[in-house]
């Protein structure tokens, strides 16, 4: 089974998103996002549930979002990494932190479709939640730099620089 949201998201409206989350967050686009503290925060405020668990309760996923239970788990080795400044917890901790978004914010739509039904990336609630992490650690206006740059300005690994680099020339190209 895969799963479907019948609320498709455009990058444009993402990007927005993106934005609005800084905002109110009061993180200007010029700097890294501590996503890290973030999460952290909303549950001590008891927003959301974050749960570190066992490096084998998750099997292969790094993290994962519990819509009934409002909770963010996290693998224990991939948030002490985080804490490190293991770049790549930080990607891993918005994409999780979209999945809250989408289920507690947005309200949004899901269905269980057949693995062989093809999903549009729109309405992929993962690539959903792979393009917010990509807009919120790394704002557009900055992609322009260097990806050993944005890598260091804005705390994401050179891989996710270059992957966000990458898609938005190929979505240019397209134009
Ligand atoms: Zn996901």
């Amino acid at each position: 089974m895969k799963i479907r949201t019948n609320n498709p998201l455009s990058v444009k409206r993402i990007e927005i998103l993106a934005k609005k989350t800084r905002e109110k967050f009061n993180i200007s686009e010029d700097v890294f996002f501590p996503i890290l503290d973030i999460v952290e925060q909303l549950s001590n405020e008891g927003i959301l549930n974050l749960e570190i668990c066992e490096d084998d309760e998750l099997g292969e996923a790094v993290g994962l979002y519990i819509k009934d239970t409002n909770t963010i788990k996290i693998k224990e080795s991939v948030y002490i990494d985080g804490l490190d400044g293991d770049y790549r917890t930080n990607f891993t901790l918005a994409h999780e932190y979209f999945h809250f978004l989408q289920n507690q914010v947005l309200k949004f739509d899901f269905v269980e479709v057949d693995d062989n039904e093809e999903i549009p990336a729109y309405s992929d609630p993962e690539w959903q939640a792979n393009e917010f992490a990509g807009q919120l650690l790394i704002p557009t206006k900055y992609i322009g730099l260097s990806y050993e740059e944005i890598s260091k300005l804005f705390h994401v690994t050179k891989e996710c620089a270059l992957t966000r680099q990458l898609y938005l020339k190929k979505r240019e190209n397209r134009k």
